[in-house]
């Protein structure tokens, strides 16, 4: 508390998340493939999910993992900003409010018991939680955990990455059967940790999963046309 905060995206002093970040969120644009949200050439669906329909109801993602929402997530991540957390959560009330999904909880992509004792903290729960209370919802983190540890997926491909995170998460019934979630992760690159989240909420009953995250990786190709 001895130093004013910085900028968690461009390192300005005095703002943990300032007016100039704000402004510059790099945007996914359309058009959007219906289901998984990964940008395509013409409206409806990307080939990977007219091959093999993902079992979420519906994925998107609110920024582009680049400047300056980046080296947001690094700092909420490495440096536990739980007030950047928070204003990230902040701006991105609007953007899940206009999807209309019909969510009862959310639930936050949850770490490995050696990488939270590590870490101390889950850095997608430091926006989920605020996320949850300004859209009014129920919040369990606890609901979903890792049942085994994983390699880290940089540096695999996708089969692997898939290969990797299966059958690595199991849910509560107790807690999530026949509600609707919403399922938040900080990054997604395939999307095989949804996917592998997503079997293990709907092995114990939930009614439907949306999953959101709040950046997501695109190759340079997808970039060139954002
Ligand atoms: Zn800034
Ligand atoms: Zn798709």
């Amino acid at each position: 508390m001895l130093f004013p905060p910085v900028c968690g995206g461009c390192g300005k002093a005095g703002f943990r998340w300032c007016p100039n970040c704000q402004g510059r969120i790099p945007r996914i644009a359309e058009p959007f493939c219906e289901k998984c949200g990964t940008p395509v050439r013409k409206i409806g669906l990307c080939e990977k999910c007219q091959l093999e329909p993902p079992a979420y109801r519906l994925m998107r993602s609110w920024a582009v993992f680049d400047f300056p929402i980046q080296n947001a997530l690094h700092t909420i991540k490495y440096r536990r900003n739980v007030g950047l957390g928070d204003s990230i959560a902040s701006q991105m009330v609007n953007f899940v409010r206009s999807l209309q999904w019909d969510i009862d909880i959310v639930i936050p992509v949850p770490l490995g018991r050696k990488r939270l004792k590590e870490r101390g903290y889950n850095q997608v729960g430091l926006v989920a939680r605020p996320l949850a209370y300004e859209l009014g919802l129920g919040y369990a983190p606890k609901a979903l955990w890792k049942s085994r540890e994983t390699r880290s997926q940089v540096g695999l491909t996708i089969s692997q990455r898939r290969e990797n995170v299966s059958q690595a998460y199991q849910a509560n019934p107790l807690a999530v059967a026949r509600k609707s979630i919403l399922l938040l992760d900080d990054v997604a690159t395939t999307g095989s940790t949804i996917s592998a989240c997503t079997d293990a909420l709907l092995s114990a009953g939930v009614r439907e999963i949306y999953a959101l995250t709040i950046a997501r990786a695109l190759s340079h190709h997808d970039l060139n046309r954002v």
